[in-house]
């Protein structure tokens, strides 16, 4: 479903206004779907999880990045989230993608994107996958061992090659260091190899680690980047282009990453060097964009011992027992760790539940919607719908509302390392729907020059 944005709307190009403007079709389009669901009705897996994209929000974080890195040239990291409208609007805008496997560089080639707009950023690559890049034409890829250069060597020597080195991923969520990267210690001989070999080394890249938070994880990149560079003209390589990865998040830190980076590559990669710089964000582009909508499949109510055997009374405000008299409940969704959920296991993300809909009103956007401190409030622990113990999205919550089976419950910044990485795991689908809203009429406009 694509759900344009009113007509009447009142957008000033006031990034504000977009913003108040996202909310309200973001909240437009979960209620239409939710309110058009009889619970008692429907066909089976008509009340499933689904996602609302704000578009609109995909091209606010464009600009941003323009904004704070108009040098950086970004090739989005298509594994953080394959939605196809993202990457048609992405591709529409100018940028590049980084993909990691065969199925990546299909998608992104079958949109008409020319290979020379695609770095296959995987250092350890499948061999057949090398053969079939080399017969599309995408040359750009990343290598950070020798074994890798040598198995370039035998089935893409022409490729255009980017040495991965290590860096400092200790301040990131995802660390990704103890798997790839060239240490300093071994640049030599993997460049003096790449020499004998024949080979196409064009640039240097690294990734501080995915969901970084230490803005000088870039600049020691980047200035270990420069010795690389200088290290490679010792081996007749004259290096093109350095990339410097992802690793940005979408919250206010991007700014302060942003400032760092921006001032080491002037100081050691100044314009007038000639070295073109790229990036792979991810999350950067997605995260904030999706928001999911899960219905409440079973509940079960906790009695409290406490009371029961206490014989505590409720209406006792002195007591320090007094909400123990309440009942707590475990509320089962119909999305879990196994699917869109994924993310709190790989990404170490802790999605907060909001109430959507609960005893037939509508609550998003609004302060009900939110979780309570209050003492007062009943408390919640969220599971997802497998039959493993592990699937829990939240130990405990608070809520002024009594929620029960058939309410919905929402949960923001769904964007990034979700439905890419949900299974299938007991049956359950790992292919939920998206309404698409767009709060950007610049966004609306080149996607309705590029619509699949
Ligand atoms: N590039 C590479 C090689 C990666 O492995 C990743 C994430 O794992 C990314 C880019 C995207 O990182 P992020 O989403 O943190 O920007």
């Amino acid at each position: 479903t694509f759900l344009e944005q009113p007509k009447n709307h009142g957008f000033h190009g006031n990034r504000n206004d977009n913003k108040l403007l996202s909310r309200q079709l973001i909240g437009n389009a979960l209620r239409q779907r939710v309110e058009s669901i009889d619970h008692d009705l429907c066909e089976a897996g008509e009340e499933d999880t689904f996602f609302v994209a704000d578009l609109g929000e995909v091209y606010r974080q464009h600009l941003r990045w323009k904004m704070n890195l108009p040098r950086v040239k970004p090739f989005y990291a298509v594994k953080c989230n394959p939605d196809p409208k993202v990457l048609q609007l992405l591709a529409a805008l100018g940028n590049g993608f980084d993909c990691a496997s065969k199925s990546e560089i299909d998608q992104v080639l079958d949109m008409g994107v020319d290979p020379s707009r695609i770095i296959y950023a995987q250092p350890c690559k499948t061999n057949s996958y090398v053969r079939y890049v080399a017969a599309k034409n995408v040359r750009q890829m990343t290598f950070d061992n020798a074994d890798e250069l040598r198995k370039i060597a035998r089935f893409f020597p022409e490729a255009e090659l980017y040495l991965r080195i290590l860096t400092d991923d200790s301040s990131s969520l995802c660390r990704l260091s103890q798997k790839f990267g060239a240490s300093l210690d071994s640049t030599e001989a993997l460049l003096s190899l790449a020499a004998q070999l024949g080979l196409n080394v064009v640039g240097v890249s690294f990734h501080v680690g995915s969901g970084a938070s230490d803005p000088l994880a870039f600049l020691k990149a980047v200035r270990d980047a420069h010795t690389v560079f200088q290290q490679a003209a010792a081996y007749g390589f004259e290096l093109k282009t350095l990339d410097v990865g992802g690793g940005f998040c979408a919250d206010e830190t991007f700014e302060r990453m942003a400032g760092v980076l921006r001032n080491a590559l002037d100081e050691y990669f100044p314009a007038h060097s000639g070295v073109n710089i790229i990036a792979e964000p991810g999350r950067f582009y997605v995260s904030a964009a999706f928001t999911i909508a899960c219905n409440i499949i079973a509940r079960r109510t906790l009695e409290d011992p406490a009371a029961m055997n206490l014989n505590i009374d409720p209406a006792d405000s002195t007591s320090t027992l007094v909400n123990r008299g309440e009942n707590s409940y475990m509320l089962y969704v119909n999305d879990g760790l196994y699917g869109n959920f994924s993310c709190i296991m790989f990404d170490h993300q802790s999605p907060e539940a909001k109430i959507l809909r609960a005893g037939g009103r509508n609550y998003y956007d609004t302060d009900a919607a939110h979780a309570t401190t209050d003492a007062q409030g009943v408390e919640y622990s969220i599971w997802g719908p497998t039959c493993d113990g592990i699937d829990r999205i939240t130990e405990s919550i608070k809520f002024d509302n009594i929620l029960d089976v058939g309410d919905w419950l929402y949960f923001e910044d769904m964007g990034a390392y979700t439905k890419c990485s949900a299974t299938k795991f007991n049956g359950f689908t790992a292919d939920h729907s998206c309404i698409y809203v767009c709060s950007e009429p610049g966004a609306l406009a080149l996607l309705g020059t590029c619509m699949l």
